[in-house]
């Protein structure tokens, strides 16, 4: 097999032979067809994330040392599985809910693999989809995404299952409150979408950059509003007719968290997504009398996951527009979202 490997932290990725594996116990073997690029990648090439304050999270302390093979949007054809994985659908195209937790803990049980303290991520701390093949530890991670796109299947598992899982945290939205959406990039549009595939539709977009608006109405924003203008807040509450119910911060800057917290009313939600990097100075007092919940929400869980796909199989969630590109190219797409200059996923195709 191959893969394509981050060799030096921040380089471009090297293409490595390697012996393909052989799935043992419980493991299924996947020949991989598509594997989605995603941001994070670019951080994660880099070695670090900013946390904001000029702070910054190493990769290394999440136990990876390089050479890893990244690519957390993997789809392919089971090939093969160990002598346990009894219901493995050998033959099968699937889905892979990468973000696997170490199969043994109360979380992972619980089906909670995302709040696995000793996660096993596919394509962080476990070899990605940047390659041919791809090893996961247990069928249970697999989806059937038959019917839909696979190359949109893909793009599901992360941007899909992220935005999606930030908004269930919401609870029950009622449908005459509204939900601001802060950023109207690719994660802001996948939310405003999932929120739409829900039925809910007083969403507002929030974007420093008004060239974004338009994609924000057709995914489903029923306003837009500028977070640079200095009355951005009081816009959000006019056209809610007061302070909203919640948001989701697909940034998670501290200007986007700090406007989300002004337009929230009393009991109100912010849901912390994105990984700009920022800091939340605030009273406890006014979160005590506001009666404020302010929670982070990291990717998702395979049942999440096959919530969405059900959606997308339905019809309700509206599919993105989507580059193929080969695998070779996968340096070059990362560049260019580090430049900022890419346009809507690039799905990398697996020869
Ligand atoms: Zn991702
Ligand atoms: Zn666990």
């Amino acid at each position: 097999m191959y893969s394509y490997d981050v060799v030096e932290w921040g380089k471009a990725l090297q293409r490595r032979d390697h012996e393909t594996p052989k799935p043992t116990g419980t493991q299924v073997l996947l020949k991989l067809k598509y594997c989605g690029v995603c941001h994070s990648d670019v951080h994660i090439r880099e070695g670090y994330f900013e946390l904001g304050g000029g702070k910054k999270f190493h990769m290394s302390e999440r136990g990876m040392k390089p050479p890893v093979t990244l690519g957390h949007e993997p789809y392919g054809t089971i090939i093969a599985a160990g002598p346990d994985a009894k219901d493995a659908p050998i033959g099968q195209d699937r889905l892979v809910n990468p973000w696997i937790g170490c199969g043994n803990c109360v979380r992972c049980h619980e089906g909670q693999d995302n709040h696995c303290m000793q996660q096993r991520y596919v394509g962080v701390q476990a070899p990605g989809g940047y390659a041919d093949h791809l090893l996961i530890p247990h069928p249970r991670y697999l989806v059937d995404a038959s019917g839909i796109d696979p190359m949109w299947a893909a793009t599901l598992s992360c941007s899909g299952l992220t935005t999606y899982s930030a908004i269930k945290q919401l609870g029950t939205i009622p449908p005459s409150e509204y939900v601001a959406v802060m950023g109207a990039g690719g994660l802001g549009l996948a939310a405003m979408s999932a929120l739409r595939a829900l039925g809910h539709e007083r969403v507002i977009a929030v974007d420093v950059d008004p060239a974004k608006f338009a994609a924000a109405k057709a995914a489903g924003a029923q306003a837009c509003v500028n977070g640079r203008d200095a009355d951005a807040a009081d816009q959000i509450k006019k056209i809610a007719g007061g302070p909203i119910f919640g948001a989701v911060d697909l940034v998670a800057g501290t200007d986007t968290a700090a406007l989300a917290l002004a337009t929230l009313r009393k009991g109100g939600k912010l849901v912390l997504v994105g990984l700009y990097g920022g800091e939340i100075p605030m009273s406890t007092v006014v979160m005590v009398q506001r009666a404020l919940t302010v929670l982070g929400s990291n990717v998702g869980t395979t049942t999440e996951l096959r919530e969405l796909v059900a959606l997308a199989k339905a019809g309700k969630l509206k599919p993105i527009p989507i580059e193929k590109r080969p695998i070779a190219d996968v340096s070059r797409t990362l560049d260019q979202l580090k430049a900022g200059t890419l346009v809507g996923r690039v799905v990398l195709e697996i020869a």
